[in-house]
């Protein structure tokens, strides 16, 4: 009985936050990229992407709207930093949510930033707004998209952060973007003890030593575009083995890509390549589940799978063999 009413509560608060937020961009927003993904340059070095991007159909001046009703916390005039010009809401369910690359700022602010820019010129300045002094409707534009920060094109790339600003979490979790039709799953490559193989399904591999190696190059593509995936989870002889979560991240992680992708991952704003991690290396709270130290000697001959999904929460399961040589 009480394993139902705890069940009921976790399904009730997920609702609740579910229909607190709405997609910053009008109409059909299609995610160009997800949270959690690899970024390997610019001026913070090797990153998680923090939010999702979500396609103004590459214009600039598309309002942004706020994702809930909720108070003005801070904006960010910054033309050089990664984030742009930013804007910063809080939500009565404690959340906080960010909006980046913004051309303009909404009107109702224009007397603020004029008079804060003329004051202290072109550099970044960060105005932090006292609780309750500018309020925004769910809906109402924040500002403009742009590109201003390190955006290869215009787009909104958006945030859900807790309200101590510690913790990003998947926007996708609290928004269901639709999935576009042509939305697909693919394997790109495996990497098993640094050899590089094609993926083809039930096929047996070798590996060395204790356990085998492996690292997964796989996406969830979209017409030309390719996004991350959201969890992956290998199992060894159907033992879950290794758990990795991308749902939330903190803050205090956002450099701590090396946990979760390989070297070999790229992301230049011209392709897409990240290598999963399957096995631990450094920590990270990303990794769930973790038996590597637990598995004792494995048999020579392992059933492999990896259950991935994505943002839409659909599954997809990789299999093959592996065998020590
Ligand atoms: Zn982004």
């Amino acid at each position: 009985m009480k394993k139902y009413l705890i069940l009921f509560l976790v399904l009730t608060v997920m609702v609740v936050y579910a229909a607190d937020f709405v997609s910053p961009v009008a109409g059909v927003a299609l995610v160009t990229s997800s949270f959690g993904e690899f970024r390997g340059s610019g001026n913070r070095g090797p990153h998680f992407h923090m939010g999702i991007d979500l396609s103004t159909n590459m214009r600039s001046g598309v309002p942004i709207l706020a994702a809930a009703d909720g108070w003005l916390v801070r904006i960010e005039i910054d033309d050089d930093d990664i984030y742009g010009n930013v804007v910063v809401l809080e939500h009565e369910n404690g959340l906080r949510t960010l909006y980046a690359h913004l051309s303009k700022f909404s009107p109702k602010l224009d007397s603020i930033i004029n008079s804060v820019v003329s004051e202290f010129g072109k550099k970044r300045i960060v105005v932090n707004f006292p609780t309750k002094a500018f309020f925004f409707n769910s809906g109402e534009p924040i500002g403009y998209s742009g590109q201003t920060g390190e955006a290869a094109q215009p787009h909104c790339h958006f945030e859900i952060r807790s309200a101590d600003e510690s913790i990003c979490y998947d926007p996708a979790s609290f928004i269901s973007f639709s999935k576009p039709k042509d939305a697909a799953f693919s394997v790109k490559s495996l990497v098993i003890d640094s050899e590089r193989y094609t993926y083809t399904e039930g096929r047996v591999y070798q590996f060395k030593d204790a356990f085998p190696k492996i690292a997964m190059n796989a996406v969830a593509t979209l017409n030309k575009n390719v996004i991350g995936l959201k969890t992956l989870k290998l199992y060894f002889n159907e033992i879950l083995v290794y758990d990795i979560n991308l749902g939330e991240i903190p803050l205090d992680e956002f450099n701590n890509v090396w946990s979760v992708y390989t070297n070999d991952s790229v992301s230049d704003g011209y392709s897409y390549n990240a290598w999963y991690k399957l096995y631990p290396d450094r920590g990270t709270s990303l990794v769930k589940t973790n038996k590597f130290a637990e598995l004792g000697k494995l048999p020579s001959r392992i059933n492999v799978k990896i259950v991935c999904s994505d943002i839409w929460n659909e599954e997809y399961v990789v299999k093959f063999v592996v065998e020590r040589r």
